[in-house]
């Protein structure tokens, strides 16, 4: 099972079990909008909770989740989960306007002579903001139209709107449930969550793991690919082939997740192959120069090899060949029978390919170059998933997709191993 359902399983059922406990089965609209309103919020924080641990790029959570970036697609639909949730909580809270205009349930009878605790009018006016922010951002962030740079400043947000909607739910939780399991699981969340939005607003996110360096060497490839060399100081805690790092080249544009296209080297050099696939990639031929300064942070990253059956395929789409060319320079990778397939749109545009055929040469590693200018295209049944153990794809999205459909139709498929090259 994966792990949003899990935390959505565990949060539901032990909220379940605590109210029943406690105040039995609901018996009006009342009982049920209260219920509704709460369990609610305790799947919200939750699911905020995670997404915000997650957003602090936690190295002992790399393994059992699958990588850094496979951790990003979890933190995306744990934002969009949470959105839902967000919107879910509210509609309960405002459908007594529809139900009691369409007289489905009896108006409440109120208690009279209480005062309003300011403390509780304050907290839900604090969590309503929060809503409707935290709404506004989910939005932001499924509309592609919106320039990744631009949201990713705004996402920065969200640790103060985690903190917004943390007291919320610390004041509003009736007293009597923090004394139920549910109470303490929501305790650790507020608590966990919380100290990690400090941790981002004090900018601490990746800092131990950032490494000075500079460009050593830059060379153009062609299919406006650009290679780039950076020699690291000796801070650098070294790499695994295959894995990938966050580059900055220019502190206000920020770090790119590029793949680290060279195995561990003694002179610790790293190179990197980059794609002219957006505003930014675009400008790097210009804006790059020898000797510029660079901060490097990670490694991060389990597209490692690691898994090694002895019949495999490795297939790389475009760009997506730079972890392959990590694998190829790094000497562990030998033995096994690999069949490569490197997915281009044509010979001439395919980077470093004399490196590549020189490489499976003396790998004996059987090259499989398909050039979609001539009309190829991979055929997925010709890969005979069914002789394999293990499948190592990089590259488009659409791609992989294809790939994982085809092997899920199977009763035994190997496994399948591939990096998420696109983080949002
Ligand atoms: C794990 C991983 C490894 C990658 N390895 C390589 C590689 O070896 N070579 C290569 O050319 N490309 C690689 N990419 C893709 C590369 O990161 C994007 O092409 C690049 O960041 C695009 O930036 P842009 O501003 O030019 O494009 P935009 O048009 O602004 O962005 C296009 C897409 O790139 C991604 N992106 C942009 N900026 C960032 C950022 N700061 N942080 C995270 N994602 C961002 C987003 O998914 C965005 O939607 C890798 C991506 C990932 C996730």
């Amino acid at each position: 099972m994966k792990p949003l359902p899990i935390l959505l399983l565990i949060s539901t059922l032990l909220y379940s079990l605590c109210s029943y406990l406690q105040n039995g089965i609901p018996a009006s609209y009342w009982d049920w909008r209260h219920e509704l309103v709460l369990l609610s919020g305790v799947q919200l924080m939750t699911v905020m909770s995670a997404a915000m641990l997650l957003a602090t790029r936690p190295a002992w959570l790399e393994k059992p989740l699958s990588g850094l970036d496979k951790m990003y697609g979890l933190h995306k639909q744990l934002g969009i989960a949470a959105g839902i949730l967000l919107a879910s909580h509210w509609l309960v809270k405002l459908s007594p306007k529809l139900v009691m205009a369409m007289e489905w349930a009896a108006p409440r009878i109120k208690r009279s002579g209480g005062i309003k605790d300011p403390l509780v009018s304050f907290a839900k006016d604090v969590g309503e903001w929060a809503a409707w922010a935290v709404l506004a951002m989910v939005i932001l962030a499924l509309l592609r139209a919106v320039p990744y740079r631009f949201w990713r400043k705004v996402h920065k947000l969200f640790a103060p709107l985690f903190l917004m909607g943390a007291f919320h739910g610390l004041i509003l939780m009736p007293r009597s449930m923090w004394l139920t399991p549910v109470g303490a699981l929501m305790a650790a969340l507020l608590m966990s969550g919380s100290i990690c939005a400090i941790y981002s607003l004090l900018g601490k996110i990746g800092k131990s793991r950032k490494v000075n360096g500079h460009i050593s060497q830059i060379t153009p490839l062609p299919a406006q690919q650009l290679e780039v060399i950076c020699q690291m100081d000796s801070h650098w805690p070294g790499h695994q082939a295959g894995q990938f790092a966050l580059v900055s080249f220019n502190p206000s544009e920020g770090a790119h997740p590029y793949t680290i296209a060279s195995a561990p080297r003694k002179n610790g050099e790293l190179r990197f192959i980059i794609k002219a696939l957006g505003d930014y990639t675009r400008t790097l031929p210009q804006d790059l120069k020898v000797g510029g300064k660079v901060i490097i942070e990670g490694p991060y990253g389990c597209f490692n090899g690691a898994s090694h059956g002895p019949h495999q395929a490795w297939i790389a789409g475009g760009i997506g060949i730079t972890p392959f060319l990590a694998w190829l320079e790094s000497p562990a990778f030998k033995g096994q029978q690999i069949d490569f397939y490197y997915c281009v749109k044509s010979a001439k545009d395919a980077a470093r390919l004399e490196e590549i055929q020189a490489a499976c040469l003396a790998k004996k590693l059987r090259l499989h170059l398909i050039e979609s200018d001539a009309g190829q295209r991979l055929n997925i049944a010709e890969i005979k998933a069914e002789t394999l153990d293990d499948i190592w794809y990089c590259g488009p999205q659409s791609l992989g997709k294809a790939i994982g459909e085809h092997l899920a139709q199977m009763s035994k498929p190997p496994r399948f191993h591939h990096e998420a090259f696109a983080m949002r």
